[in-house]
């Protein structure tokens, strides 16, 4: 049973690769960003201010949020496609700013990788959610490299700028909760193709 934490920001490649890392393992792939985003799917459902600390944190600790074959689960119902909107993702950040509402997830996050193992991906996941992680991965790219990725994955190539600012806004609105493990393996992925990024991450996790 393996453990291993990839953390770093919006557009690295995270999620891909632990997705990929995990299949390649034959782990689970524990992904703590979407915790953030359902409970802001449902703050802003609730109508609350994304930054009153009070509400959000009862509107989150009376929901329950699961993770099931890649899917996610707000009170039972799969809302793995609402999650990744623009709505949700202009929000998430304030919400995931709230210590409360970290210290909330915090448990379903971790739930099952005692037992099975698995490869989190996130932007605390080797110094809070699983600090004892057997191998620690900070994935990073230049913005102008993470725009161009994100602008094809939203099948909008011809607005580049539009998606580099956002990354710009992300990346400051998540610094806070963004943290480097001092003893994290520090890959930058610009110019680098996904398989590779999975080779060397996978080399890391069996050596
Ligand atoms: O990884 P993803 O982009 O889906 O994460 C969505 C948001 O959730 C991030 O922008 C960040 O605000 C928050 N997050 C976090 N800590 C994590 C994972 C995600 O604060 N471990």
């Amino acid at each position: 049973m393996i453990v291993v934490a990839i953390d770093g920001p919006a557009g690295s490649g995270k999620s891909t690769v632990a997705d990929a890392l995990a299949t390649a393992l034959g782990v689970p792939h524990v992904d703590s960003g979407a915790y953030y985003r359902a409970a802001t799917l449902a703050v802003l459902r609730a109508e609350v201010d994304p930054t009153d600390v009070d509400a959000v944190t009862a509107v989150v600790g009376r929901v329950a949020i699961d993770r099931v074959d890649g899917r996610t689960l707000l009170d039972g119902e799969d809302v793995e496609d609402d999650i990744r909107g623009a709505t949700v993702t202009a929000n998430v950040s304030a919400v995931a700013a709230h210590p409360a509402v970290r210290d909330l997830l915090l448990v379903a996050q971790r739930s099952g990788i005692a037992r099975d193992g698995g490869v989190v991906d996130g932007r605390d996941a080797a110094t809070r959610i699983v600090p004892d992680a057997d191998l620690k991965v900070w994935l990073d790219a230049d913005v102008e490299e993470r725009g161009r990725r994100r602008a094809l994955q939203a099948g909008e190539p011809e607005r580049l700028d539009h998606h580099i600012a956002d990354l710009h806004r992300r990346d400051a609105a998540d610094a806070t909760q963004m943290v480097r493990a001092d003893d994290a393996v520090v890959v930058n992925t610009t110019g680098l193709s996904l398989d590779h990024v999975v080779a060397t991450v996978a080399d890391l996790a069996r050596t």
